[in-house]
């Protein structure tokens, strides 16, 4: 939800301030009704009209993001963190993260400012792979790692069936590389079933998005989705 004068302004219709002005001489409605008010906020379901004009709507646009870990998946922190939009500067549209990784967690994340699209995408329904690539405490035995491929019972529920995938161990540290492929999205997951099968997450990177990857992208780097590639992914 976002204040309607900053709606308005960065539909490239007014300054901010024009735009107040607009709205307290009554000449913008929100879904029919005469908006006077600064404080109104709307969302992107919220039909706008100036003057009797409908609003434009901005043309969507779709980036695929390599984040860096010790970022938040957000527009703005009120901690003054870094967020992922900070890696956007020159990009006017309001873009925001489809879904989220944690701070601590690097990898492939979608922004775009095209709210059904993400939230086809975000649908448990649509069930897009997730590959992550996890460094977890100890060597979990196989018969632990067939947990997860049955799923795990988690304090909001049993998780659905997952894949995995041993890429190496290190006997002299105690660790592994395991790569995990699920298609749910719930908060922490990941790190979440580690942990109930005894092997804490140390490190997490998110490779895969669907059939989209990171590949030719460093941290902090972006690339526009092509327009097959938004065609793929609904
Ligand atoms: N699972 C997690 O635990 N963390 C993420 O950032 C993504 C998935």
């Amino acid at each position: 939800m976002e204040r309607l004068q900053k709606v308005i302004a960065h539909a490239g219709l007014a300054s901010r301030r024009k735009a107040e002005e607009l709205i307290k001489e009554g000449r913008v409605k929100v879904n029919g009704t005469v908006v006077k008010e600064l404080g109104v906020k709307v969302g992107p379901n919220d039909r706008i009209e100036v003057n009797e004009v409908p609003l434009q709507k901005e043309a969507p646009v779709y980036f695929l993001f390599y984040k860096p870990r010790g970022v938040i998946s957000a527009v703005a922190d009120d901690k003054n963190r870094k967020v992922v939009t900070d890696y956007f500067p020159h990009v006017e549209e309001r873009i925001y993260p489809v879904g989220r990784l944690d701070y601590d967690t690097s990898g492939l994340l979608l922004l775009t400012n095209d709210g059904e699209f993400a939230n086809v995408l975000m649908h448990p329904k649509h069930e897009v792979d997730k590959v992550y690539v996890a460094k977890v405490k100890g060597i979990p035995l196989r018969e632990n790692l067939r947990k997860l491929e049955r799923g795990v019972m988690l304090e909001d529920g049993k998780t659905a069936p997952a894949k995995t995938k041993v890429l190496s161990v290190d006997k002299r540290k105690q660790t592994a590389i395991v790569e995990i492929t699920i298609h749910e999205g719930r908060n922490r997951q990941v790190r979440r079933m580690f942990d109930a099968i005894g092997h804490p997450v140390l490190k997490l990177k998110r490779e895969r998005y669907g059939f989209l990857t990171l590949h030719g992208l460093s941290a902090g780097d972006a690339r526009e989705l092509t327009p097959h590639e938004v065609k793929q992914m609904r």
